[in-house]
């Protein structure tokens, strides 16, 4: 089976990583030229700064983060 994953932020990017690791071939595309959408980091200046994701916490993703544990 092939599958296409339209958007590589996070979620496209954990999507095509589950479906490629339980055998499924993934093309991923995105309208920008850099993976990570929101979760993009810039440098500044050679000063590396996240731009929409510095926290990965128990607050805002505590389903997933406990589904790992
Ligand atoms: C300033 C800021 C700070 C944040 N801080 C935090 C934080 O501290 N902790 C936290 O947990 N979350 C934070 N967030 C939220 C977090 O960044 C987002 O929830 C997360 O990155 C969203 O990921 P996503 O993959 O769902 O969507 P996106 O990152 O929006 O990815 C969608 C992708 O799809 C692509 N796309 C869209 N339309 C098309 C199309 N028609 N064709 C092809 N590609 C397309 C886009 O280019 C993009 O790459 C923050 C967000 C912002 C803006």
């Amino acid at each position: 089976m092939k599958v296409a994953v339209v958007g590589a932020g996070i979620s496209g990017l954990v999507a095509a990583h589950e479906l490629a690791k339980s055998g499924v071939k993934v093309v991923i595309y995105d309208k920008k030229n850099y993976i990570g959408g929101h979760a993009n980091t810039v440098t500044v200046n050679g000063v590396d700064l996240d731009l929409g994701f510095m926290v990965f916490n128990r607050v805002s993703h505590r389903v997933e983060i406990e589904n790992r544990l």
